[in-house]
Formats: structure tokens, C-alpha cells, sequence
């Protein structure tokens, strides 16, 4: 059979695959010993792998960093890049995409909430010849009602507005293969939404359900206005439909001003003068006022990225990096 054949090949102990597994940390002194335990278990294991550690330190202001070039010292497997600030999740892993130089990358979160021991797993679907593994939540434990319902609004919604199939109950736990990586690079915009980018890339994705894990230890960098920010960004980078609702609303709107001023002159030519009207003027105003800045702030949204992409800087900078 010639699927068999090519993976003989890749099964080959002279010809192992490269994987690097990409950890952006922030803060996380508390859970990276565990990681360590636990990357390192997984490593020594493998036969048919050869693992590569790449972790991007994200401006963090704890003990993470010592610990992480303590480690590296120890293990010629482990890479590391500092940012020289918080630039945010999505820039982080932008900076390990930059530089991975493997056959394929995994994007795990540094507090297990992605347990690295499925790696071999979604490495198996790759070998059948999938690109882009995308690990789905059967479960999200530890998360609360709201936060559920709300992500699977999102989702809802994005996936209305945009022409792109969006993976639901993802995150950023995927193994990718070199093709994305390359695609990804590419994609070199300076307001990263990496859940839209990894849908617009395509290529062949393959699910695999997993538990996500509570967090190890320490606490969540999320916050409501955080996560307010990340969808608004979801929705811009995917779709200029906002600015159509805008359009929408103004046209209706401006529809019924037309009519209702002919209402207006038609009752006064054949009425006469009415002075009353404070009601009628005041919820016109209103009505008219509000839908005016709620446009006025979809094109801010949109303008706003604009401005910040054709500043043109460098989506992060480097303190210090160890690359093999
Ligand atoms: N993270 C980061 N920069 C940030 C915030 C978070 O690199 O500004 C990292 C964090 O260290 C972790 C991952 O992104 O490895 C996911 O963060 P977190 O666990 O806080 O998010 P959650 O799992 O609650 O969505
Ligand atoms: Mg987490």
C-alpha cells in the first residue's frame, strides 16, 4: 500500500521527524518545573521524534526567565527567545513561528493546560499526512457558565461573518506542519488574531478531541476586557462585515427619516402647524445620534488597525535568544 510506504519512511530512526513545542510563557514560574518534569518525560520516551523545546518568554517579570535558561543549559534540546517586553500571547507565538526551523510545530500553554502527552498522538495524524492538527476541548473544565456561553457566541458569530470555517472550542493546541508554518510567516500582520489566521491559511486540519486540563498553577492572564478585545479583533481581522452593518443601519435609518418627514409635511399642510413635537424630535436625535457613533466606532475599529499596520513596526523585539 503506499500509505504504508511513506510511513516507513518517516518512521525511518536516520530520517526522524523534528518537532519543536512552542511554550510562550508569561509569569509562569509556578507551573514551569512541572512542564520541565513533564517535557522531559515525554522526550526521553520518544523513538521517532526528535523534539526540539522552543520557549518565547513573554516580557515576564517572575523568575521564569532564569528558570528557563537554567534548563536550557541543561538540555541542548531547549531553545529560547525573551521578548524585551509583554507583547502579548498572540505576538509571542508569532516570535516562535518566526524562528522554528523544524519539520513541524506544537503551540502548548506553559500551565498543561494542553497535556504535551497527547504530542505523539496528533504527531500520528500528521504522519498520515494531515497539516494542521487542531486539538478540540471535549470539555472545558474549570471554566465558568459564562465564559462557555460566551465563547460559543463568538464562535457563532464569527463564523456568520466570516466566509472562513472557524474550529470551534479551540485554542492555539495544534500541531502544525512546516506548509503552515511557512503560511503563517507570511502572515506577518501586526493585530495577530491567530484563530482567524490558522482557519485563513487552509490546508489539510484534522480534529482530535482532548481534555483540557485545569491550570497547573498560578492564574489565568484573561480577563473579561482582555477577552472583549480579543473577539473585536477576531471579528476585524476576518471581516469588513461590521462596516456593511453600519451601511445597513444608515440606510434604513435614512429610509425612514424620508418617510417619516413626508408624514410630517403631509400632516402640516393638511393640519397646520403643530407646535408639540418634543417627543417625536427627541427619540429622532437620539436614535439618529446613536447610530451615527455607533458607525463612527466600527470605522475607528477598522481605522485603528489601519494606523497601527502602516506604522510598520516589528510585531516584537528580542532581548536576548539561544537558537540552535
Ligand atoms: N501568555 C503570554 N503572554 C501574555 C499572556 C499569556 O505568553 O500576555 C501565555 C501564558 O504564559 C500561557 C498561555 O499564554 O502559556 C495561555 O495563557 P493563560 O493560561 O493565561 O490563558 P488561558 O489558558 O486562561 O486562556
Ligand atoms: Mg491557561
Amino acid at each position: 500500500m503506499q500509505s504504508e510506504s511513506v510511513v516507513d519512511v518517516r518512521n525511518d530512526s536516520t530520517n526522524k521527524k523534528t518537532v519543536t513545542v512552542l511554550v510562550p510563557c508569561f509569569n509562569e514560574q509556578e507551573s514551569l518545573p512541572m512542564l520541565f518534569d513533564r517535557m522531559d518525560a515525554l522526550i526521553t520516551q520518544s523513538k521517532d521524534l526528535d523534539y526540539t523545546l522552543m520557549f518565547v518568554d513573554d516580557g515576564s517579570r517572575d523568575n521564569t526567565k532564569s528558570l528557563i535558561k537554567e534548563y536550557a543549559n541543561q538540555h541542548d534540546y531547549v531553545e529560547y527567545i525573551f521578548l524585551s517586553r509583554n507583547f502579548g500571547k498572540e505576538k509571542a507565538m508569532y516570535a516562535g513561528i518566526e524562528n522554528v526551523h523544524t519539520d513541524a510545530m506544537v503551540i502548548i500553554d506553559a500551565d498543561l493546560q494542553d497535556p504535551p502527552e497527547l504530542i505523539p498522538q496528533m504527531a500520528e495524524l500528521w504522519r498520515q499526512g494531515y497539516d494542521d492538527v487542531y486539538a478540540r476541548r471535549r470539555s472545558r473544565e474549570g471554566e465558568s457558565w459564562l465564559k462557555k456561553a460566551t465563547s460559543r457566541w463568538y464562535y457563532d458569530l464569527l463564523q456568520k461573518v466570516s466566509g472562513v470555517a472557524i474550529q470551534k472550542d479551540t485554542g492555539d493546541f495544534r500541531l502544525l506542519d512546516r506548509k503552515c508554518i511557512d503560511a503563517l510567516k507570511r502572515l506577518d500582520e501586526s493585530e495577530r488574531n491567530s484563530k482567524a489566521l490558522f482557519s485563513w491559511i487552509g490546508f489539510k486540519k484534522i480534529e482530535f478531541l482532548y481534555d483540557r486540563d485545569k491550570r497547573i498553577a498560578g492564574k489565568t492572564k484573561w480577563n473579561y476586557l482582555k477577552l472583549f478585545h480579543l473577539a473585536m479583533d477576531g471579528i476585524t481581522s476576518f471581516t469588513t462585515a461590521p462596516l456593511k452593518i453600519a451601511t445597513w443601519i444608515g440606510s434604513l435609518v435614512s429610509v425612514a427619516a424620508v418617510i417619516y418627514a413626508v408624514v410630517i409635511l403631509v400632516r402640516t399642510l393638511a393640519w397646520g402647524v403643530d407646535v408639540p413635537g418634543y417627543a417625536s424630535i427627541m427619540v429622532v436625535v437620539l436614535i439618529l445620534g446613536g447610530v451615527q457613533l455607533l458607525s463612527l466606532g466600527i470605522i475607528g475599529e477598522y481605522l485603528g488597525r489601519i494606523f497601527m499596520q502602516t506604522k510598520n513596526r516589528p510585531v516584537y523585539l528580542v532581548q536576548e535568544q539561544k537558537i540552535n
